[in-house]
């Protein structure tokens, strides 16, 4: 690559031998890498549709000395930084920037510490969810975010996004569980965030600012989260619907009851189809909607006995085609564990038909919900396009998935129309843009259509003071505002 770097201006023989003369030898043996494959390799995360381009060097992190370093290198020379976790986002928000260097801290991967009498674990920002949660229940605890990516995504990267997911609907997304961060900020000086104690208020609550930044305010090298005792064993109970408004006004009914369900998830017709296609999961796609509610009643058997059978009665009350429930925990883990399949069965639709999906994540106030659904229908009858959904309903958080063929020029731009038209009515219907994904790159040209003029100055004020040369993440969230 020839050209200039997005800050300082420079050429990028000129960086790379900046890179090695004077950031290679504060690293860690084997932390920095230039090859270009290996770069490649590390340039996007999971989203369509983001420029990736341009990368200078990555630094693989295996210590807080190693991020402190490349910051103050990068400060030094005004060189764009983009932090990395697991880049198993999907808005392009890992994605390189031209003139970057990525630096990403999947090897800062220690569980340090489980505090039992502060129902605590301290983490490296690199170690994935699951790995943290399986750690965790060896105590008796919980850590109970569990976005769809649990298997893949990394600690630090669900704090950076603030990372919702299907139990968050009763236990709370991830700023919920956050106590305290250490981040390095654009200059490398180390700052802790927050307290390990369960309560504390002294200051501002800056780790909350952190909690969903992106890397575009400083990068997270320790994370202090609280824990839970280990979750009460759910009942799982289904419905089935001609359509989604039907499913959607039971979710608005149900929730408007006071209920808690500890998951709360729908999958429409295109979905039910997808996955039995996938697997053999025996769904009923001749329905229009399935809801799939679980009701674990805080440990209180008759509870949640009480809790199923108010969600069948609002379900049969909206027209339900099918209702049942399971105590069975090895039904309820297939049901959920069938639920987690929609995005490979997705796939493998996709590269069937031409490879193209866009997934979208709005989040509505749920009793707009069944309205969504019908604009949804209009944005399917416009663009043509099959458009498949999966929602964590009980948020009102919806994932729209639309399919297109990526080799034809106009199926791409009937398909980047569907996704704009399903954030505007998201808009439009008093929601929010991204529910859990982020902004990233994929969404950065909608933050301010969201955000007010208030709100806006506040943003930039705010990346002013900790990132005053603009070297972390840019082209990202901020880009626009
Ligand atoms: C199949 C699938 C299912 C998914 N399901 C869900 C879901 O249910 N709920 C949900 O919320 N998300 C979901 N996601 C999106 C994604 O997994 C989350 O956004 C996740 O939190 C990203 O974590 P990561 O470690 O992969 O971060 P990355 O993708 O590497 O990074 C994400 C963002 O965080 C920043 N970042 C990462 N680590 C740090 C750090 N240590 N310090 C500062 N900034 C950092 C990056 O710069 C980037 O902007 C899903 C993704 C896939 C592929």
């Amino acid at each position: 690559m020839t050209g200039t770097t997005g800050t300082g201006v420079r050429d990028t023989a000129t960086l790379l031998q900046l890179v090695e003369s004077e950031l290679a030898p504060t690293l860690a043996d084997g932390a920095l890498s230039t090859d270009p494959d290996v770069l490649e390799s590390y340039s996007r995360d999971e989203a369509l549709f983001c420029p990736a381009d341009g990368a200078v060097a990555l630094v693989r992190a295996t210590t807080v000395a190693d991020v402190q370093a490349t910051l103050r290198f990068a400060s030094a020379y005004r060189i764009p930084v983009v932090p990395q976790g697991a880049r198993s986002g999907i808005s392009g928000g890992a994605n390189a920037v031209p003139g970057c260097l990525l630096l990403s801290v999947e090897r800062m991967s220690r569980i340090l510490a489980v505090d039992v009498a502060e129902r605590s674990v301290t983490v490296e920002p690199g170690v994935i969810n699951q790995d943290l949660k399986n750690a965790v229940a060896e105590h008796g605890l919980s850590y109970p975010p569990d976005p769809g990516s649990v298997a893949i995504s990394s600690i630090g990267g669900n704090v950076a996004t603030n990372a919702g997911g299907l139990c968050c609907v009763k236990y709370g997304v991830t700023k919920d569980y956050v106590r305290r961060l250490t981040v390095v900020l654009a200059d490398g000086t180390l700052a802790t965030l927050g307290t390990g104690t369960a309560k504390g208020v002294a200051g501002l609550d800056l780790r909350g600012l952190f909690v969903g930044s992106e890397g575009t305010l400083g990068v997270i090298v320790e994370i202090t989260l609280r824990l839970v005792p280990l979750l009460p064993e759910p009942l799982t109970a289904v419905a089935t619907f001609t359509d989604e408004r039907s499913a959607a006004a039971t979710v608005a009914d149900f929730m408007a009851s006071g209920a808690q369900p500890s998951m709360l998830e729908s999958l429409d017709r295109t979905t039910l189809r997808l996955l039995n296609e996938y697997g053999d999961f025996g769904l009923d796609d001749r329905a229009g909607a399935m809801l799939l509610m679980q009701s674990d009643g805080s440990g209180n058997r008759a509870a949640a006995l009480a809790e199923v059978e108010s969600f069948t009665a609002r379900a049969e009350a909206n027209g339900a085609l099918d209702t049942g429930y399971s105590e069975d925990t090895a039904d309820n883990e297939a049901l959920v564990a069938t639920r987690r399949l929609a995005q490979p069965a997705y796939e493998r639709y996709a590269q069937a038909h031409g490879g193209g999906q866009l997934l979208d994540d709005i989040c509505l106030p749920r009793a707009r919900m069944p309205e969504f659904y019908d604009g949804l229908d209009r944005v399917r009858a416009t663009s043509g396009l099959t458009i498949a959904v999966v929602a964590h309903a009980g948020d009102g958080n919806i994932h729209p998935s639309v399919f297109f063929d990526a080799r034809d020029p106009a199926d791409v731009e009937r398909a980047e129309r569907a996704f704009e038209e399903i954030m505007r009515l998201g808009l439009e219907l008093g929601g929010t843009i991204t529910g859990e994904h982020g902004v990233g790159y994929l969404k950065r040209e909608w933050l301010p259509r969201e955000l007010d003029e208030g709100n806006r100055r506040l943003h930039r004020a705010v990346k002013e003071a900790l990132d005053p040369d603009g070297i972390l993440n840019p082209g990202k969230m901020f880009a626009d505002l």
